[in-house]
């Protein structure tokens, strides 16, 4: 069985992670807490990939990254890569995003995931990107997942991420169409 290194710190990110990746025939690691690849890129494909060959090659291992945010059509896609960066705690992110929305009547956003998969030379192997289009409320709704969660609103289900169930945000999420793009390559690969 394959060992594949999950390169995040992010616990909420891993819970779902491991969701996805269950179904595989893996060993599923976590990052060592102390190996930390600086976020340079410019996209979040680049920033999964830079994540997930920086790993891969400091353990000579398998490693999977995920790099997402959220992009506001008003605010010009931002926080976007700067999604975690934006404030110091999930609280301090929401009030700081619905402070510069303010009362703008654009609420347009999406939820990106990028996904890339390094082998243990470091060499990116698959990648793919998922995107969940919704709209940004005026103040928080629900207390479920994580991050931006409580205030983003997905119009097809009349919920925010916040309150639906692990099962519904798994369906319908960024990071779920991503990976449901990449299972069927991930379960053909031949990792030996
Ligand atoms: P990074 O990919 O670790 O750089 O961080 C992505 C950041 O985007 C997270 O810390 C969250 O603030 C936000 N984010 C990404 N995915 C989700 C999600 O599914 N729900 C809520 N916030 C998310």
């Amino acid at each position: 069985m394959p060992t594949v290194i999950v390169a995040t710190g992010n616990p909420g990110k891993l819970k779902e992670m491991q969701v996805y990746l269950n179904d595989l025939a893996w060993q599923l690691k976590l990052k060592p807490d102390d190996l930390d690849i600086e976020e340079t890129g410019a996209t979040f494909l680049e920033n999964a990939r830079l994540k997930a060959t920086g790993v891969a090659k400091a353990l000579n291992q398998w490693a999977i990254a995920d790099d997402s945010g959220l992009a506001v059509d008003a605010l010009g896609g931002a926080p976007g890569i700067y999604s975690a960066r934006y404030a110091d705690s999930d609280t301090a992110r929401i009030d700081r995003l619905l402070r510069e929305l303010e009362d703008s009547r654009d609420r347009q956003a999406q939820f990106i995931c990028a996904l890339a998969l390094a082998n243990p030379q470091g060499e990116i192997v698959l990648e793919t990107e998922g995107i969940c289009p919704g709209e940004i409320l005026l103040a928080p709704q629900g207390t479920g997942g994580f991050g931006y969660d409580p205030i983003f609103y997905v119009p097809a289900l009349g919920k925010t991420f916040a309150t639906m169930s692990p099962e519904q945000k798994e369906a319908n999420s960024h990071r779920g169409i991503a990976f449901r793009q990449l299972m069927p390559h991930l379960a053909t690969l031949s990792m030996e």
